[in-house]
């Protein structure tokens, strides 16, 4: 619980260096729809080659392409393909991959929006989901008997559960399927899941790989037969292709990553630990307070958590009295967020994750960003008196 983070120490060079920048201290921003040819013959040279000559900007880009190494050479990956959103790495990883028939295992409590996908669109397709307790090998192993895709999360979204990653993936193995995981929570700084055995590795780079809550973005990395299928079947059809702008603002943002997450760690344990010891708080879903580092695949905690207040009320007078920590959904930027559950349980004609996972309505998520640590506990601190006071506040 009180163990130091550790980030690999080749993570600060390769994401800080560029190569191919014509003299730039930073790469530019390549900018175009299309690149042209002189030749009728050196056209067709680009074309029999097209992963690696840009053609047209849905399919490569150099800036994108910048991008995309540099987080498949953190993540161990052989490659990466960058999306325009978390959901379109998601999507195009999950449709490039699967076809009617096929039977996917997934974890409890993963990302809504992952969930709505695979009992909406998917399910509509005849792709077959199965949910199971992720923490529950022995059933992850029964519901994986003839599938063809694991899916994971871990830490889970709302309930942060710690998951057993070389086991899960194993698993996917002798069952003959494929492995794939949402790794935002701990980013490439903090877990690794390919170095445990997982093929591959999704993100919503808008959270911790940007860091700076100014750019929406996806990529998912991998094994490179995997990556190819992908970019085969899904990504060209489905064209949520990310920006050479977005990938630019992940390049900058991810510079800072190693440092930013030591300091998301430090703050959001801290934060984590005194809220666990408040006397209005009924729990506090942060792993450190759950588990440790030691023979987990974690090496080290990023900042989003929960907590829970005595009932929904008291819960959403916490989050009308802060001041510093601002509402609002996403996280992982350099600003500190709380999200009241009970907002979750509601979407209107849309099928409801949060009821299907039973998180409780009198929680407030908690991303804790780079502000001074003693600021954002203040904030805490006085809400959490404002909230158990109704009416002094
Ligand atoms: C935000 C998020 C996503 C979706 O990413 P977008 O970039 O918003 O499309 C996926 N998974 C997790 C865990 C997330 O928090």
């Amino acid at each position: 619980m009180t163990s130091e983070p550790t980030i690999p120490a080749d993570f600060a060079t390769i994401l800080a260096e560029d190569s191919d920048t014509g003299g730039a201290a930073v790469p530019p921003i390549v900018q175009t729809s299309l690149f042209t040819f002189g030749s009728v013959d050196a056209m067709e040279t680009a074309f029999r080659a097209p992963e690696r000559n840009p053609i047209y900007t849905r399919g490569m880009n150099p800036t994108v392409r910048a991008f995309e190494t540099k987080l498949a050479t953190i993540e161990r990956a052989d490659d990466a393909r960058g999306f325009a959103s978390g959901m379109g790495a998601i999507s195009a990883t999950l449709l490039g991959l699967l076809r009617t028939g096929d039977r996917v295992v997934c974890v409890n409590n993963v990302y809504p929006d992952a969930y709505r996908l695979m009992t909406g669109l998917m399910a509509r397709m005849g792709i077959d989901v199965v949910f199971v307790e992720g923490r529950d090998l022995d059933s992850v192993q029964e519901a994986m008997r003839g599938a063809r895709l694991l899916y994971l999360e871990s830490p889970t979204s709302m309930t942060f559960d710690v998951l057993d990653l070389p086991s899960l993936a194993e698993i996917a193995r002798a069952a003959g399927a494929v492995s794939v995981i949402d790794n935002s929570w701990a980013s490439p700084a903090f877990q690794r899941p390919v170095e445990h055995g997982v093929d591959l590795v999704l993100h919503s780079a808008s959270k911790y790989l940007s860091g700076h809550s100014d750019t929406v973005a996806g990529v998912v990395c991998g094994r490179a037969d995997l990556i190819a299928e992908i970019n085969r079947v899904a990504y060209p059809s489905l064209g949520a292709k990310l920006s050479p702008f977005d990938a630019w603002l992940l390049i900058r943002g991810m510079r800072t990553l190693p440092m930013r997450m030591r300091q998301h760690h430090r703050a959001g344990l801290e934060i984590a630990k005194r809220l666990d010891a408040h006397p209005a708080v009924t729990e506090v879903r942060h792993p450190a307070l759950h588990g440790t580092l030691e023979g987990s695949t974690l090496s080290g905690w990023s900042s989003l958590f929960a907590f829970g207040l005595s009932d929904p009320q008291t819960a959403r007078r916490f989050c009308d009295a802060l001041r510093l920590i601002r509402l609002g959904v996403s996280w992982g930027g350099h600003e500190s967020l709380a999200f009241p559950t009970q907002l979750g349980l509601i979407q209107p004609g849309l099928t409801n994750s949060f009821h299907a996972f039973g998180v409780p309505d009198d929680m407030v998520r908690l991303h804790v960003g780079l502000e001074d640590v003693e600021d954002i506990w203040r904030d805490v601190e006085r809400a959490l008196e404002a909230c158990e006071a109704p009416g002094e506040a």
